[in-house]
């Protein structure tokens, strides 16, 4: 009896993890039998039946005997269709129908169509990494080829259907590296020049901005909010390349949420308040990234804050801390990483109108206060700035000039920026306590100054710190290398109420 076995690489998705699977078909004697080993049984028959029917649209022979494939190791969590075409390639090869003399040297992945046609895989980026750092190159369905180009130094060949990978096997067509020619389109952002008025809450963008803070902006619908919410990704530092290139992995994570063309973009999400929290944060099986994660390096804009349900917020405060989150069900476990600046609105009522110039709202203080306590004093304790965004009457609007275009805004927040990586390698919102302390080289009277208001105003510790690193942005954005009083006395000012 003769049996011929081949060995085809393959990459898991494992949270932004792609570790190594090895595909091992053989091909014996015996009684007509197709087995695959290694995957969830509820997914083996879908395999089979696409493999087998692949193979026969491309005028393959499926082997007469005994054809088992194992995929290996057995424990990762594995997501069948990327391994079509791995399984597909390690039956040809094991039946001597392709060459194997190149398959030590290329990893695949790709979901066949019945027609042999290869459509497309999530997470090609996060493979390509791997397949690069084991010096391999890596085989993607041509609709997953510009994504997977973008690792670095990368070699990425891209197929249409099983047919042209044979061809490359079997040297008769070889693929050509791909080349990434997608070229950056130019976008139109909305420009910070559109909101009118609103010296107050545009300056809190700025610092929230030049820092990396959180902010929370208070105000009756249509002040703006939102506007400056959405602009607020244009006037951020450049990304770093790795930044853009973890960016890019766990958004590609997420099927269709990755547009290779928005390359080194930052991300502005804005889950409506009816989101899961498995939404917000990542689901399980296969584990996904959430809006946080999708949100890395990038916006989270929250609106309307206090209709999103309480569980759901609680759930945010560990990755605001830490920028990772942590997924774990039953046996399995992802971590995602989930640095994102969070940017969240509401109204100061549950009418809205509270404040409001038409006088409108009806709202009692104990409904106002109710409406206000949705959202949790340690949620509030995180967001180092509050901010009204008030309603300007039609004269106030007409009186209001239009405000600075972001690319003046962008220039200073990026000299900002670039101060705060050169003193301390991180932006200001991420240092801790004894961090804050040393960066802000604070003489006597201006912790003086901090000390007293804290007494005054009961702050927590933790309320005390977010005041401090918010000083410290304000003076980088002054070019002061001190902190000194005009900074904490603005810093004080988005405070805010509840929580602190
Ligand atoms: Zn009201």
């Amino acid at each position: 009896m003769w049996m011929r076995v081949a060995t085809v690489f393959s990459r898991g998705l494992a949270g932004l993890e792609a570790p190594l699977v090895r595909v091992e078909a053989h091909v014996g004697g015996g009684l007509p039998q197709f087995r695959i080993v290694g995957l969830p049984d509820t997914e083996v028959k879908e395999a089979r039946d696409r493999v087998r029917a692949a193979l026969d649209t491309s005028r393959f022979q499926f082997p007469d005997g005994r054809v088992t494939v194992n995929l290996a190791p057995a424990d990762l969590p594995k997501e069948s269709g990327r391994f079509d075409l791995p399984i597909a390639i390690g039956i040809l090869a094991a039946s001597q129908q392709v060459p194997d003399r190149e398959l030590a040297s290329l990893e695949f992945a790709g979901e066949l169509g019945l027609a042999g046609e290869l459509r497309p895989i999530r997470g090609a980026l996060a493979m390509t990494f791997g397949a690069h750092r084991d010096g391999r190159a890596f085989v993607v369905p041509e609709a997953a080829a510009a994504e997977a180009a973008l690792a670095p130094g990368a070699r990425v060949l891209a197929a249409r259907s099983l047919l042209e990978v044979c061809g490359h096997l079997t040297g008769t067509a070889p693929l050509s590296p791909y080349r990434c020619e997608a070229k950056p389109l130019e976008r139109v952002h909305s420009d910070l020049s559109d909101v009118r008025g609103q010296q107050h809450a545009r300056r809190a963008l700025e610092i929230a901005a030049a820092g990396g803070h959180s902010m929370l902006m208070v105000g009756p619908p249509g002040t703006g909010k939102t506007m400056l919410a959405t602009r607020l990704a244009a006037i951020l530092p450049p990304m770093t390349s790795d930044e853009a290139l973890e960016a890019a992995a766990v958004q590609s994570l997420a099927s269709g949420a990755f547009d290779p063309s928005r390359f080194g973009e930052r991300a502005v999400r804005s889950p409506h308040h009816t989101a899961s929290a498995a939404a917000l944060v990542g689901g399980s099986s296969p584990p996904r990234p959430g809006e946080i994660s999708l949100a890395h390096h990038g916006v989270l804009f929250l609106d309307e804050l206090p209709q999103f349900s309480r569980h759901v917020l609680e759930v945010l405060r560990e990755p605001l801390e830490s920028g990772r989150i942590c997924i774990s069900r039953a046996a399995r476990q992802a971590e995602f990483p989930a640095r994102f600046q969070l940017v969240a609105a509401m109204n100061p009522c549950p009418c809205g109108y509270l404040g409001h110039f038409s006088g409108k709202c009806r709202c009692s203080p104990d409904i106002v206060l109710g409406y206000r306590r949705r959202i949790s004093g340690p949620l509030l304790d995180r967001i180092d700035l509050h901010v009204d965004v008030p309603a300007l009457s039609p004269t106030q609007l007409q009186a209001a000039a239009r405000g600075e275009s972001s690319q003046y805004v962008a220039g200073r927040v990026k000299a900002a920026r670039e101060i705060q990586l050169v003193r301390q390698g991180m932006a200001n919102a991420r240092l801790d306590a004894g961090e804050c302390e040393g960066a802000c080289a604070a003489e006597a009277p201006v912790r003086d100054l901090l000390g007293q208001a804290a007494a005054r105003l009961s702050f927590s510790a933790r309320a005390y710190f977010r005041v401090l690193r918010v000083a410290r942005t304000i003076a980088d954005l002054a070019g002061s290398a001190r902190v000194r009083e005009v900074h904490v006395a603005e810093a004080l000012g988005y405070r805010g109420g509840a929580g602190t």
